[in-house]
């Protein structure tokens, strides 16, 4: 309902300007507003010589004295799930700026957080990504059933706001956040903000969110002084690289390999890269974020389809900045996933083309998007007409692939190793091409430069303990961070027992890395190594066969104190090699089939079973 003299206490000239103001704001500034007028209010009145305050409450003005909202806690729990660590990265840069605010602050991750806590906070700031298929990320699995269990208590004192990380070109996009915003208000708890959804480039958004809840804190009169909280002071690390996912270094390459030999049906790119000058740190475990460009036959063909002149200049920012459309569909722009937001965008710039009816489909639509790509689409849908500036207005930025690292920093100052296999396959009569793995392998040689950054992942780190023995499960290109893992080793001369479980087709092909395996075993510093090739016998052997096969000797590396690292494919292997970790416990510990999935969560909660899975 809009303003007016007639229906407000104000006078025209006020009216106007609210008119003008209040549609403008976003939820957190209204909310902020309400919060400041209502503190400036009690402010006001607690100011005011106690002569001007009437016996009925009122003051001289007239206004009602008692209108302050009722004080908060200014302590804030921000909780994070992250399985490749953006989660916790945006929840240290939350914290730092509540901090600024002075309110107290506790920084944890769902799964170091006890749910019995939660009936005492007041104020919750959940930041969390979505895996796989909907799934919430490893160290939110137990604070997600926690929620969703009948032992979740009634929540109607929280406050609370969600901001979820995902990508629109997977079918349940944020669906870990919605779950845990659905949750909450069942269970009575009172969202500070609405929750935000960030598609994969999330920085904006992501900051908007922070400012809203930033805005609706700081408008909540306080109860009690301000307090700093050490831990998260110490959390937010200093010294940081200028360089970071907004701002990426230009990192020369040194070495492109292929490692698979003659003959193999798979092409692995061993990739060294310089980090000199850029500051740039990275442990075991952490990923190397790669900026791609698409292939240039994909981009002829789509401007080609489109009718477009590949000359023609596109604004790609709201800098300005304008590239030619060629340029900017190989550099900028994703032309590859088919996302709903895009396609939704699309129908709307060519009505007739049948898109409309498609985005009212669900399996139509998700079939399309699990197999197609911008070209298919084109084609399909005769988009032919749009004119290349709106069009490319809708597309994504493209997307910043993350490689787990294959070396150790102290192994390789300077330097940073990647193990890329090569995606190339062909559907619907045309090649199709691994966005960043064909750049890598094509494209790319030694004296090149490729945009990149370091995307720290403390889900997946050597224990503190060198002494700790470790067990390693990555076939394929999985194996990777475990180059990493051993290399460190070497480096601190760590005493701890090393234990690699190993796979991929052949044996004389596709033995990723074996002459290092080799040496470690010579020196000590990887303790035992087995391995499965899967396609040099007729019946397929695993990984996980051969964690069977050893299965006593495995239960006793757990029993003296191993962890447990995965690292590879999520869809079945990550599934299976954790289905015979299971069996081994039944089999070997005599635990029941639920005693032996408490015992791995257990694991996972002692950060004893670290998994590093896409
Ligand atoms: P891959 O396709 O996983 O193949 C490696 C070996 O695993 C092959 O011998 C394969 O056998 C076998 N395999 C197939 N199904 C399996 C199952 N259910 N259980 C155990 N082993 C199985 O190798 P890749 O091409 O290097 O792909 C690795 C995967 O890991 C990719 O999905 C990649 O994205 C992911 N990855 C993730 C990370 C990460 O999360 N940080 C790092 C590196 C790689 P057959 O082919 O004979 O069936």
């Amino acid at each position: 309902m809009e303003l007016q003299v007639t229906n407000s206490p104000f006078n025209q000239e006020q009216v106007e300007l609210l008119n003008r103001l209040i549609p403008t704001l976003t939820d957190g500034q209204r909310l902020w507003l309400g919060g400041y007028i209502a503190a400036f209010q009690a402010g006001a009145v607690a100011a005011a010589p106690t002569g001007l305050v009437g016996l009925n409450g009122q003051n001289a003005t007239g206004a009602a004295a008692t209108v302050s909202a009722p004080a908060v806690s200014r302590e804030v729990t921000v909780l994070y799930g992250s399985q490749t660590g953006n989660s916790i990265g945006l929840s240290k840069k939350l914290a730092k700026k509540l901090e600024e605010q002075g309110l107290q602050v506790t920084l944890s991750s769902m799964g170091d957080f006890k749910p019995n806590g939660l009936k005492k906070i007041e104020n919750l700031l959940i930041v969390v990504s979505t895996h796989g298929e909907g799934e919430p990320p490893d160290n939110a699995i137990s604070f997600h059933e926690f929620l969703n269990s009948k032992r979740a208590p009634k929540l109607e004192g929280l406050r609370y706001s969600i901001l979820a990380l995902g990508d629109t070109s997977y079918e349940f996009f944020c669906q870990t956040g919605k779950d845990f915003d659905k949750r909450l208000q069942e269970l009575g708890a009172t969202a500070l903000v609405p929750r935000v959804d960030c598609d994969v480039d999330f920085d904006e958004p992501a900051a908007e969110w922070m400012n809203d809840v930033l805005a609706s804190l700081s408008s909540t009169p306080v109860a009690g002084g301000t307090v700093t909280s050490e831990a998260v002071t110490a959390a937010v690390s200093s010294g940081e690289s200028e360089f970071n996912r907004t701002n990426p270094f230009k990192a020369e390459v040194l070495e492109n390999l292929n490692l698979n030999g003659r003959g193999s049906d798979r092409e692995t790119r061993h990739i060294e890269l310089s980090l000199e000058g850029s500051n740039l740190d990275y442990e075991p475990g952490d990923s190397l974020g790669v900026f791609p460009e698409n292939h240039p036959r994909l981009v002829d063909e789509l401007i080609a389809a489109m009718g477009w002149n590949a000359d023609e200049r596109v604004t790609i920012n709201k800098n300005g900045d304008q590239l030619s459309v060629y340029e900017a569909l190989l550099r900028h722009y994703e032309i590859t996933a088919v996302t709903k937001p895009v396609v939704e965008q699309l129908a709307k710039l060519s009505p007739e083309s049948g898109l409309a009816a498609l985005l009212a489909d669900d399996a139509a639509f998700r079939n399309v998007m699990n197999s197609s790509d911008l070209l298919d689409l084109v084609q399909d849908y005769s988009l032919k007409g749009i004119a290349a500036t709106p069009f490319l207005a809708v597309l994504r930025k493209i997307p910043a692939r993350l490689y787990s690292i294959a070396s150790s920093s102290k192994a390789f100052p300077d330097e940073v190793h990647l193990t890329v296999r090569t995606v190339r396959y062909a559907a619907r009569g045309r090649e199709r091409y691994g966005v960043c793995s064909v750049h890598l392998a094509e494209r790319i040689e030694a004296g090149d430069t490729l945009p990149v950054y370091i995307q720290h992942n403390p889900n997946f780190k050597l224990p503190e303990n060198p002494d700790t023995p470790i067990i390693m499960v990555g076939p394929g290109t999985g194996v990777a961070p475990f180059r990493a893992f051993l290399g460190e080793r070497e480096e601190i001369g760590a005493e701890g027992k090393t234990w690699l479980f190993y796979g991929d087709q052949h044996f004389s092909t596709d033995f990723l890395y074996q002459t290092e395996w080799q040496r470690w075993l010579k020196d000590g510093v990887l303790t035992k190594m087995d391995v499965a090739f899967s396609r040099d016998t007729e019946q397929k052997v695993y990984v996980q066969h051969r964690m069977l096969e050893h299965s006593k000797e495995l239960y006793q590396w757990i029993q003296e104190g191993a962890s447990i690292y995965i690292c590879g494919d999520e869809k079945k292997m990550a599934h299976d090699v954790h289905a015979a970790l299971i069996s081994i416990l039944q089999q070997e510990g005599g635990l029941s089939p639920e005693q032996a999935v408490d015992y791995m969560t257990r694991l996972q909660q002692e950060k004893r079973y670290q998994r590093d899975v896409y």
